[in-house]
């Protein structure tokens, strides 16, 4: 969930969901929801209570600030009915980065009680992770470049670890000017589980196949194998794989 008027507005491009839907896609969740709010406690409140029925794991990015209009932790805490807490850890962090101008900050030390921070080597207002119900909640930075950091650094080691999977992706350029044309030829490999395949509209048109497995081997194999497929049925010009995969 995005959280920022200004995006509402159009005031700032929202990249952080994209950057993210394909970090999480990669690490092998299946996002099933972007959604934008603007920086409303009901709003925040709205979305993350949709959310929760839909997904096990919910990031927010935006809004974790210490200023007025940074609301993310409020809502979060009062929406899955937590107490908001000075913690302890989190102030640490901004003293850490601070020292003596720390109290400034202090704001963005209070996070939802349980919730563990973030540190953000980057920027103010740490993260936090709260785990809710059986479900996961990760609350980011809007600030780009602190939300990748943090990500990178803190929760992409722990996702890794919830799934067990992996996912590989490869880019082909075909020798086809018709979209339809190949899609007609490809069309039933789509029902392939653990793959997923997106033909672009462009000249000469372009396909996107991912792949899930349980192992970088596992996924590997199976992209390989619709590759095979693919190559049978279109005139394959140029294939980029990304990740391990040979
Ligand atoms: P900080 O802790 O640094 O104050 P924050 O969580 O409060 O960060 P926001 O105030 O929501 O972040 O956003 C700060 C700036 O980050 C925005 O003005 C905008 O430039 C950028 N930003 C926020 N959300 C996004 C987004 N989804 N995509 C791209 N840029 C964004």
């Amino acid at each position: 969930m995005v959280i920022g008027s200004e995006i509402l507005k159009g005031v700032t491009l929202d990249t952080n969901s994209n950057w993210l839907a394909r970090k999480l896609t990669n690490l092998g969740f299946e996002v099933v929801r972007i959604l934008v709010v603007p920086d409303s406690i009901e709003d925040i409140s709205w979305g993350l209570r949709a959310l929760l029925e839909l997904s096990s794991l919910i990031v927010t990015t935006g809004g974790l600030g210490f200023t007025e209009d940074d609301i993310t932790a409020e809502a979060i805490a009062s929406s899955l009915g937590l107490k908001l807490d000075k913690n302890e850890e989190a102030f640490n962090m901004i003293k850490a980065r601070y020292g003596d101008e720390a109290y400034k900050y202090v704001k963005a030390a209070f996070i939802p009680e349980k919730a563990r921070p973030l540190p953000n080597e980057v920027g103010v207002s740490p993260g936090f992770l709260l785990e809710f119900q059986g479900r996961l909640v990760i609350a980011l930075p809007g600030v780009p470049a602190e939300m990748r950091e943090m990500f990178e650094r803190y929760v992409e080691p722990l996702l890794q670890k919830v799934t067990g999977r992996v996912s590989v992706k490869a880019s082909i350029v075909t020798g086809h000017m018709v979209e339809a044309e190949v899609d007609g030829y490809i069309r039933d490999l789509r029902r392939l589980s653990d793959v997923y395949i997106k033909t672009h509209a462009e000249r000469p048109v372009k396909v996107t196949i991912v792949a899930y497995g349980n192992s970088a081997e596992d996924a590997c194999n199976r992209l390989n194998e619709v590759l095979g497929e693919i190559s049978k049925r279109l005139r394959v010009v140029h294939v980029e794989k990304t990740g391990t995969c040979k």
